[in-house]
């Protein structure tokens, strides 16, 4: 079974991919991580993607489809995948449709976490770092006893840019899946959401029993 994992930063996507593959006996592919693997192994293609990734410049959707392809042909992959972090844009959607077809494993489900602004901001932009020791807070998880200060060593906490409310809300509106691609896949049919602002047990739940209920349709199709 071959699955879309969607949703905004912060709602543990990356987290859940991993816990489905396992359960599943699928592969995990986060295109992220694969990029970094295949430049590392300085593939033909990941050379291709380095270049890109160098100038600063986004990889093109052929390539990285071309480089999805190669990484569903490893072993783990052969019962399945969970896609995770790709598609981003309905251009991209159609693209991994068409070749998901021509191998003839189209996607049973694109499952979207879901989470408010509000809460998402709250998760992301909370975090506060300890320079002198690395320790790390968050206003909401784990609060330091004062606030501003570091509970093991005293010193004044400091706050990365990324972890900031108004860059966070900011990155929230570049990485929120577009309507438009969620449409494509209500239209066929597969758009499952599940409310992505519970706990990390809940959300698992969740989200095998919509894959078993997609996978009970797709046998009927078929
Ligand atoms: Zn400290």
């Amino acid at each position: 079974m071959h699955l879309i994992l969607l949703g905004p930063p912060g709602t543990g996507k990356g987290t859940q991919a991993k816990v489905i593959a396992e359960r599943l006996g699928i592969a995990h592919i986060a295109t992220g991580d694969l990029f970094r693997e295949a430049v590392k192994h300085g593939t033909e293609l990941g050379k291709q993607v380095g270049a890109y990734m160098e100038r600063g410049d986004l990889v093109p959707d052929e390539l990285t489809i071309a480089t999805l392809l190669e990484r569903m042909q490893r072993p783990d992959a052969a019962g399945g995948a969970i896609f995770d972090g790709f598609p981003r844009t309905f251009q991209q959607a159609q693209a991994l449709d068409e070749a998901l077809a021509v191998r003839n494993t189209p996607a049973g489900a694109a499952l979207l976490i879901t989470a408010s602004d509000d809460e998402i901001v709250r998760r992301l932009s909370g975090r506060w770092l300890c320079p002198a020791c690395g320790a790390i807070f968050h206003e909401a998880s784990q609060p330091p006893k004062k606030q501003g200060e570091c509970d093991n060593c005293g010193s004044e906490l400091t706050q990365r840019e990324d972890d900031k409310p108004d860059v966070v809300r900011n990155r929230l509106e570049r990485q929120r899946p577009p309507d438009e691609m969620l449409e494509h896949y209500r239209q066929q049919g597969k758009l499952v959401e599940i409310d992505g602002a519970r706990d990390v047990d809940a959300v698992t739940r969740d989200l095998l029993a919509a894959i078993e209920t997609a996978a009970a349709d797709t046998d009927k199709r078929t």
